[in-house]
């Protein structure tokens, strides 16, 4: 399973390096399962945004999708 977690702007840079975010797949354990997710990462210091709002949206999809099969 494949998800974007990506923004439509792209416009976030790393706190700490002050580098652009690029995209990059990321693999996020949930509910015992793992998912590939695309997320804004450092091209730096590898670092990981992830947006809370849009994981925490995004994570009740796949949750629904889990318990629909
Ligand atoms: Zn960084």
């Amino acid at each position: 399973m494949s998800l974007s977690f990506l923004p439509e702007d792209m416009n976030w840079l790393c706190e700490s390096c002050r580098q652009p975010l690029q995209p990059g797949p990321v693999e996020l354990h949930y509910l015992g399962s793992v998912f590939t997710v695309e997320l804004p990462v450092c091209p730096s210091c590898s670092r990981v945004l992830i947006m809370e709002e849009l994981a925490c949206g995004r994570m009740l999809e796949v949750e629904q999708l889990l318990e629909d099969k």
